[in-house]
């Protein structure tokens, strides 16, 4: 067991290195710390690719470039090493972006709806109880909600949960907090009525999970923080008779100093900084925090798996880094060179304004891909189609462009 002043100190020197870290770990999340220290969420290849696709060419894609889209994921909050290359590579490859030319209108974006999860997204249900004795007030259940990107902690008691408490809790203290969640995942306990979530769900129109088939990996972080809630609400409840009083105080040390063994505590990924704590409130929640004993040496070792991992991001952040600034260079000199085409480029040919005349006004200013069959010295290319089948005349090599795949 760790002494206080240990604890402590350990708080005082996370909250120092992180401070300086550019990366927070939290469970099995990598977050980057942006300047103004909000966090963006590290994401993975595949994750990266889907974040990439919706944002650019989604049901609210507008098809930006790549600078643009590079900063609007960053505004969702996600983050990856080769993000702003990864971005303009993908709006320079878009079929789309490619056929429009540089003319393409759309309308401003409507508030973008992403599948992936962003905090307060989606939460995880639990009830702890029946709580034996009750509490003086009569309650004897918990009812604890929980955020699964940050895992942050709302609860309430209970005599009964019932379907009104659930939706009431879910307007107060959820919906009119934290904004609307995408969905809800009840966990599969015996006295949490998946009914009862279910048509609560319903009626807000929030799409609902049972826990067990759904992410099993995100599941098993809520279920571990599902533990240590329980078990600190557990000791409360064995300390004090009027238990339903401190469950704020509890909640606050949960969300406070669950995780600085990680170096992020709940309440920096919600708000960015570390709380104050008032002395009157740390002690009594630390004497509770003390007396149990967390998870401790599990987030050790997880902690030690992921500074392993967190040195191999950081040098392919900068391996990255070095070759993207070289490809930069590369297309930088390929623009200033004379355009030139070899035998087998793909290539786009501009439509000409007497074919648009014939065509909607919003027609494509490019069409292809063609195949360039052969490129004379003086200029003219001779093109097929896909299928092979030759264009009737050669057409100039300022009437084409390089296609991207
Ligand atoms: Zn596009």
């Amino acid at each position: 067991m760790t002494s206080r002043k240990e604890r402590r100190r350990r708080y005082t020197t996370s909250a120092r290195n992180s401070q300086t870290c550019d990366y927070v770990l939290d469970g099995d999340i990598l977050y980057k710390r942006r300047k103004d220290q909000v966090l963006l969420r590290c994401v993975d290849t595949v994750e990266a690719k889907l974040i990439l696709e919706e944002v650019h060419e989604g049901v609210c894609g507008m098809h930006a470039n790549g600078f643009t889209i590079a900063r609007q994921i960053m505004r969702f909050g996600y983050y990856w090493s080769t993000l702003e290359g990864d971005c303009i590579n993908y709006a320079k490859k878009c079929h789309k972006c490619q056929i429009y030319g540089d003319k393409i209108h759309v309308p401003l974006s409507p508030l973008h709806v992403m599948t992936s999860p962003w905090p307060f997204s989606m939460w995880g249900m639990d009830v702890i109880g029946p709580i034996s004795p009750k509490a003086s007030n009569g309650h004897r259940f918990i009812f604890v909600v929980i955020d699964y990107f940050t895992k942050w902690v709302e609860a309430a008691s209970y005599a009964n949960v019932t379907k009104s408490a659930v939706s009431r809790f879910l307007k107060k203290e959820i919906i009119c907090r934290y904004g609307m969640p995408e969905r809800i995942i009840s966990d599969n306990a015996l006295n949490l009525n998946n009914k009862t979530i279910a048509e609560v769900c319903n009626q807000f129109r929030i799409k609902h999970h049972n826990s067990s088939p759904y992410r099993p990996k995100m599941n098993g972080a809520v279920e571990a923080a599902n533990k240590n809630i329980k078990k600190l609400v557990g000791k409360m409840i064995e300390t004090y008779r009027d238990w339903y009083e401190k469950l704020p105080f509890a909640l606050l040390a949960y969300r406070t100093s669950v995780r600085t063994s990680t170096g992020a505590t709940p309440f920096s990924l919600v708000y960015g900084m570390e709380a104050v704590l008032p002395i009157e409130v740390e002690i009594p929640s630390l004497r509770v925090l003390l007396e149990i004993k967390l998870n401790e040496s599990e987030w050790i070792q997880s902690r030690y798996d992921q500074l392993n991992l967190i040195e191999e991001k950081r040098l392919k952040a900068i391996r990255h880094g070095q070759m993207y600034q070289k490809r930069m260079m590369r297309a930088y000199d390929k623009k200033v060179r004379p355009r030139e085409f070899h035998e087998g480029d793909l290539v786009l040919k501009k439509i000409s304004p007497i074919q648009k005349d014939f065509r909607e006004k919003w027609m494509p200013n490019w069409e292809g891909p063609y195949v360039v069959k052969k490129a004379f010295s003086g200029g003219a290319l001779i093109l097929t189609k896909m299928d092979g089948k030759s264009l009737p005349n050669p057409v100039n090599l300022d009437s084409v462009k390089k296609y991207f795949v």
